[in-house]
């Protein structure tokens, strides 16, 4: 594969932007190589500068659930540009899309606009902070919250529920309030309410893909509302990654657990830099302007990013039976790795939701960060290259979800598992 172009751009791209990119997933770190300059995008593929062409289960680490350039969003995009990207005053499309999600989602009747996942979560728990007037807050390993402060916590040495800063910046004294449990494990939790009477909140992603796609058990998530409501804690789940790309109702629908305050990303923007974070009116009214609880962005419910919004969110809930379409391509998909894989020896743990799905080289059952950590990355390192090198774009780790879009078709995924056959012989 021709590749000179994505090289030399990316050796520009060094010189003037940290690793050459604005964001460290993207730079191929943990499977070698450069990374693929984008020059466009269409329906299921992508193109890359030096004219290669790609079927993408990345899609922008998954807002595009309809695929690139899909024509009902693109169509509302162009409109709203045309009459001004940015006005800093109230435009009637917030309260529609707004609207919108506070139909769809039951425990949710207001709901605040941001630009990114990040300072939806980061919101959140300030809410959560302030309603409950206390400060500790308990995280689980292997679950991402965006890149604010107290959320960039790893395991302490020794003790498992006290977290410390996972990146230099972060000083000791704002992770101190940080405490780690473990993934699918209640003790581990009800340790952390045993070590601490002031906890504002709990905050999970229910369907967790950021340490590759780990669903959390049902009764794990009963017991946390039940824990939560004991203490008096406000149960979070983020669902910036999941919401809408699981099922319209999320993990909330899915599993009929009620959380305190839900957070939004990714398809709620089509494509465009969009976060959000809801709940119950009595929780929500503590943000100002009506409440003490500080939070504004100049950019926030930027009229554009809505317009893309309220045209994807549109057409799920016009089409909301496309999630067991993509859910069928998806087990598809997994299901004819797996086999591929087993007549190589290889053993691959697969799990499916929606339109998310996730693979681990892993010989046993992944149900927390740590059976995660132990998935053979060299092997996947040479999947990727071997499936890239064949025009399938995947993400470049393990510890990643895939997605579908509803512009794949079954003949892409079958062309997508006979690649990974030839990949898997060639990789044992
Ligand atoms: C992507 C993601 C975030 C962060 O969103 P950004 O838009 O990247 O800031 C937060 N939580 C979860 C679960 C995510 O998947």
């Amino acid at each position: 594969m021709y590749t000179q172009n994505s090289k030399e751009a990316f050796i520009e791209a060094k010189k003037v932007i940290p690793g050459g990119v604005d964001s460290p997933v993207r730079a191929f770190k943990s499977v070698g190589g450069t990374p693929i300059f984008i020059k466009s995008g269409k329906g299921a593929y992508l193109k890359d500068i030096d004219g290669n062409k790609y079927l993408d289960f990345v899609q922008s680490w998954g807002p595009l659930i309809f695929g690139h350039c899909d024509k009902t969003i693109e169509k509302a995009v162009l409109k709203s540009v045309k009459k001004g990207l940015s006005f800093g005053a109230p435009t009637k499309i917030e309260t529609k899309l707004a609207e919108k999600i506070c139909d769809l989602i039951e425990p949710i009747n207001k709901i605040r606009f941001v630009s990114s996942g990040t300072e939806a979560v980061m919101s959140a728990i300030r809410l959560a902070r302030g309603y409950t007037h206390r400060d500790d807050i308990i995280k689980f390993e292997g679950c991402y919250h965006g890149h604010s402060d107290s959320l960039l916590v790893q395991a302490g040495s020794g003790a498992v529920t006290f977290g410390t800063p996972s990146s230099p910046g972060v000083p000791a004294d704002f992770t101190k309030h940080t405490l780690l449990a473990k993934y699918n494990d209640i003790k581990s939790v009800k340790k952390c309410f045993e070590n601490s009477k002031n906890i504002a909140c709990v905050i999970i992603e229910p369907i967790a893909g950021n340490m590759g796609l780990v669903p959390a058990d049902i009764d794990f998530l009963k017991g946390l509302r039940e824990l939560c409501d004991k203490h008096e804690a406000l149960l979070i789940f983020d669902e910036v990654m999941s919401r809408f790309r699981a099922s319209l109702r999320g993990a909330t629908g899915l599993v009929g657990i009620k959380p305190d305050l839900i957070t939004f990303g990714k398809v709620i923007g089509g494509g465009m830099p969009v976060g959000a974070f809801g709940g119950l009116e009595e929780v929500m009214d503590q943000l100002s302007p009506d409440g003490p609880v500080y939070q504004a962005g100049t950019l926030s419910g930027n009229p554009v990013a809505m317009h893309a919004g309220f045209a994807a969110l549109g057409k799920i809930t016009e089409n909301h039976d496309i999630y067991e379409e993509l859910e069928e391509l998806a087990n598809f998909l997994v299901s004819g790795l797996k086999r591929e894989a087993k007549k190589f020896e290889i053993s691959l743990q697969t799990n499916v939701r929606g339109s998310m799905f996730g693979f681990f080289f892993n010989e046993k059952e992944v149900k927390n960060f740590d059976d995660a950590l132990k998935s053979d990355s060299k092997m996947f390192a040479k999947f990727h290259k071997g499936m890239l090198e064949r025009g399938f774009y995947f993400a470049c780790s393990q510890f990643e979800t895939g997605f579908i879009s509803t512009k794949i078709k079954e003949e892409d995924i079958e062309r997508t598992i006979k690649a990974a056959a030839e990949v898997f012989k060639e990789i044992v």
